[in-house]
């Protein structure tokens, strides 16, 4: 913790900002561990950071917050506080979550230099401590375990949406906060959308069936992709499934501290290019998962830089192809980058095709 404090405030320092008020769900949980963020602040000040909630939650942030709370109780006293603090300082504001209205509301105090910023507090959250990745360990052994019990019901006549219900329900029993987002069940022609959420739709004999998932569990997240035929596939499918599998296996090879973000997107690209997919791999390689389900790293074409990656950044690896009118496979593991290479966190078993 000690550690992470000292990043923060040197954080402040490069942006020259003397204080940052922080909006972000993630990051206001990130530096107070408090649970309901989104009904909350954090002010960073000159080497002190405060938590601001109000008296919903005064006994909750008397028990969670790592951080002293100030606890408002009418409307506008929060505001007349922040008058008092930061009269003539110059405070960063969290552009990426700031709505044009509260940025309004806040320059309405009058005395105080606000300045946008972006990406502050993400930067920190890219790398993972060992308890936070322990954390994300947990959600992912219980998404595998809640997924082993639910693949058995892959059979012809069961409903997509019958078998996402099935597998958040049971994520929820086995203790997740809930589900990490809309369960994709995408079987048949439908597994050529790559956000196929779980439909009416009934499997079929010949289908692969698709099926992205994770769970939230203490905040963080899981997030990981399976793929699996009821009965046989045609030829075309399993080529495409063994070669999403290679393209997952080169990036799991390739993954490691000082590979670039964009270097590792074109290693599955290039290697799904050569076998002729030029344009059917429609989404970037992988992102980072944390407190959110899509963080920093990003790893993309699109990156405009190529970022090394770093020890302790957890990223998903998800190769995909996408063919319409015939279907489509991804595949999906979450890892954390360490001294060797990666360790891979989520570990249920692929099917061989
Ligand atoms: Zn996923
Ligand atoms: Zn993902």
């Amino acid at each position: 913790m000690e550690k992470l404090w000292q990043k923060v405030w040197a954080a402040l320092e490069q942006a020259q900002i003397e204080a940052l008020w922080v909006t972000t769900p993630e990051n206001v949980r990130y530096l107070s561990g408090f649970t309901a963020p989104e009904d909350a602040r954090v002010l960073l000040l000159r080497g002190e950071a405060t938590l601001f909630t109000d008296t919903r939650y005064t006994v909750q942030a008397e028990q969670e917050s790592t951080l002293p709370s100030f606890v408002w109780r009418q409307g506008d006293e929060w505001k007349a506080e922040l008058k008092t603090r930061l009269e003539g300082v110059r405070v960063g504001f969290e552009a990426s979550s700031l709505t044009v209205e509260k940025l309004e509301a806040l320059q309405k105090i009058g005395g105080i230099v606000w300045t946008s910023s972006l990406g502050l507090i993400e930067g920190l959250r890219a790398i993972k401590s060992n308890e936070e990745v322990a954390q994300i360990r947990a959600a992912c052994a219980l998404t595998d375990q809640v997924l082993a019990e639910v693949v058995p019901m892959l059979v012809p006549g069961a409903r997509e949406l019958d078998i996402a219900l099935e597998l958040e329900f049971r994520m929820r029993r086995a203790g997740a906060d809930s589900a990490a987002f809309d369960i994709i069940v995408a079987s048949g022609l439908r597994s050529s959308m790559p956000h196929g959420r779980a439909s009416a739709k009934l499997l079929e004999m010949g289908d692969l069936v698709t099926i992205d998932l994770g769970a939230k569990l203490g905040g963080y997240h899981s997030d990981m992709t399976r793929a699996y035929p009821v009965g046989e596939v045609s030829a075309e499918l399993t080529k495409l499934y063994r070669t999403v599998k290679q393209a997952k296996r080169l990036a799991l090879e390739a993954a490691r501290p000082g590979m670039g973000n964009r270097a590792l997107d074109a290693v599955a690209r290039d290697y799904l290019k050569s076998e002729r997919f030029e344009t059917e791999f429609a989404h970037s390689l992988g992102h980072g998962v944390g407190l959110a389900i899509h963080e920093a790293p990003r790893l993309s074409f699109r990156s405009a830089e190529n970022e090394a990656l770093e020890v302790g950044n957890v990223v998903t690896l998800e190769p995909g192809l996408y063919l319409p009118g015939v279907g489509g496979v991804r595949l999906e593991d979450l890892v954390v980058i360490t001294e060797g290479g990666c360790e891979v966190l989520t570990r249920s078993a692929e099917v061989d095709l």
